[in-house]
């Protein structure tokens, strides 16, 4: 059994840049379908995958994302594919619409339950880093993707990534 705290890393905003597909939910229209589709493309945020090999070297990471479980297979090549640090990834569930904020706390509260340390969290939703803090754990802020609304908007309001 391993001792090492955790590295907690969400993915979009942080390692993957997201703005190529978010137009698909932008306005009245929202295709999520379209929008999940274009994971494969992400770029990777060079900053995210520097603090995330950084921190590989003495921590166990876990990846928790707002992503849904269906994105499963096409995240977990994308990790690969550009070389991330090797870590279990913790997706929210298909039908689960709660803010990220609330779902993440509760996915991670499984571990800490289990007798994990929680050594850091980096994430680059301000409602996710507060409530993180709030809950006593030391948090990264990801600043180095610009934020849009439209993200803010589908993190808070519609549970969807
Ligand atoms: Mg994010």
């Amino acid at each position: 059994m391993t001792a090492r705290p955790l590295a907690v890393i969400d993915l979009d905003g942080v390692v993957a840049d997201v703005r190529h597909r978010l137009h698909h939910i932008e306005g009245g229209d929202r295709d999520w379908a379209s929008f999940f589709a274009g994971i494969p493309d992400d770029p990777l945020l060079a900053e995210g995958a520097a603090v995330a090999e950084r921190l590989a070297a003495d921590h166990d990471v876990l990846y928790l994302t707002g992503r849904p479980e269906r994105s499963r297979a096409d995240t977990e090549q994308w990790l690969a594919r550009h070389g991330l640090p090797r870590g279990e990834l913790v997706m929210r569930r298909d039908r689960d619409r709660r803010p990220a904020r609330v779902t993440k706390i509760a996915l991670l509260d499984r571990f800490v339950a289990a007798g994990r340390v929680v050594g850091v969290v980096v994430d680059d939703d301000p409602k996710v880093c507060a409530a993180m803090r709030n809950r006593g754990w030391p948090v990264l802020v990801a600043d180095w993707m610009a934020r849009s609304d439209t993200l803010d908007q589908a993190q808070e309001d519609l549970g969807a990534t």
